[in-house]
């Protein structure tokens, strides 16, 4: 691992007059805290709500209930069908209903999927939403939006999807188990560590990934070990907000590549795939990005970042490798054709038999390896 050069102290970002960058700031409300879903109502008639269409998945139907109440006479109807990967034909039934109800607002509680909805019906209807994330998949944080039609996901940006307002309690993240906490949390860890070195990485994002980052890695084993622990929760919770804005705000590289590439053509769930492959990704990069990793290995407290985060994984309980997420071996090459005949800006150059050697660890659920240029 390169050590930090002399007289560079991680503790801040030393900005360039030789490296000008662009920022641009995400217009979302933020409420954070514990409770805060009452608020609802306030937020609502904030964005001029009066007649609020509720999205919710199978898991949250006692949380969306008493945002009905909390709605009052703002409460126009809800839809629960939310599905991974935001089928079209889904979005059309509940764009179907949000005209028949006249509604004038959308308010989602849930994670990615429900949250994915109410982005596919905003970029239709251009209407405001408000959503309450339930997991810590980031999506609320982007102005990204990926649907799926005739088996094809398609993505595009536009700040139509963008959430208007996001309420961040903490109480809806409590029932998540376990399990999904940790990988769910490794996604977000994911969407920061990428930030990092992305091609309009910029010390802002930089700032908010490191912050994201550390708190993540530090609250994810607590919250595995007793779900129930507010206190980690809050601080998962405030990591993944943070982590949502990176992925929102810079491009992604090789890591979302590959498991774009994975979960669209073997069907691998979303989470769990991120977490498996981080490790494996962030060492391919290595070689080429040593002051990012100076400052990974410093804010993860260990002088082996794509280690730590392999260590992370087995800590939070995370699946070992791709074949236990049921990918065929010969998906190996498979991946490698596809990820590679696309693909997206990466700061190392993507090398076939690299690419193959880091999709057989990462299958086989192997440590990283760091291998010299
Ligand atoms: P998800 O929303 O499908 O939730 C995963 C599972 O957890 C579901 O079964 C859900 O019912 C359950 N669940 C959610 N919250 C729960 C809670 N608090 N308690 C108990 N169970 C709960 O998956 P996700 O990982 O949150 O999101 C993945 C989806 O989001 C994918 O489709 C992905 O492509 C998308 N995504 C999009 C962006 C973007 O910027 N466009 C970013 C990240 C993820």
């Amino acid at each position: 691992m390169p050590a930090p050069q002399e007289g560079n102290d991680l503790n801040y970002q030393a900005i360039s007059l030789h490296s000008p960058f662009t920022y641009e700031g995400l217009p979302t409300r933020v409420r954070f805290g514990a409770g805060t879903r009452s608020a609802v109502r306030e937020e609502a008639l904030r964005l001029g709500m009066s007649r609020v269409l509720v999205l919710s998945g199978p898991a949250h139907q006692a949380f969306a209930l008493q945002l009905v109440s909390a709605l009052g006479d703002l409460y126009a109807g809800i839809y629960d069908g939310a599905r991974m990967h935001t089928p079209v034909d889904v979005t059309e039934q509940a764009l179907a209903l949000l005209s028949e109800l006249r509604a004038d607002g959308i308010l989602a509680i849930g994670g990615g999927s429900t949250t994915g909805l109410g982005k596919a019906l905003a970029l239709r209807t251009d209407l405001p939403q408000i959503v309450l994330p339930t997991t810590y998949a980031g999506s609320e944080m982007t102005p990204i939006l990926g649907e799926t039609q005739a088996g094809l996901k398609t993505t595009v940006r536009s700040l139509k999807v963008l959430p208007e307002t996001v309420i961040y309690d903490v109480d809806l993240t409590m029932d998540l188990p376990a399990g999904l906490s940790g990988v769910s949390g490794m996604n977000a860890v994911a969407h920061a560590v990428e930030a990092l070195y992305a091609r309009e990485a910029n010390p802002i994002v930089t700032a908010l990934a490191l912050e994201s980052i550390g708190s993540l890695a530090h609250a994810l084993p607590a919250v595995c070990a007793n779900p129930r622990d507010t206190v980690a929760r809050a601080g998962a919770l405030y990591g993944a907000w943070l982590a949502g804005i990176c992925l929102g705000s810079v491009g992604m590289a090789l890591h979302h590549k590959l498991c774009h590439t994975l979960g669209g053509t073997f069907d691998l769930p979303h989470a769990q795939t991120h977490a498996v492959v981080l490790p494996h990704a962030l060492a391919y990069n290595a070689p080429a990005i040593p002051e990012v990793m100076a400052r990974l290995c410093a804010v993860l407290g260990v002088d082996d970042a794509p280690l730590a985060l392999y260590e992370l994984n087995t800590a939070i309980g995370a699946p070992k490798g791709l074949r236990e997420l049921g990918m065929p071996e010969d998906g190996i090459d498979r991946c490698v054709e596809l990820a590679t005949a696309n693909p997206y800006w990466n700061p190392q150059p993507l090398d076939r038999m690299r690419l193959r050697a880091l999709l057989a660890r990462a299958y086989a659920g192997a440590a990283p390896s760091i291998d010299p240029i």
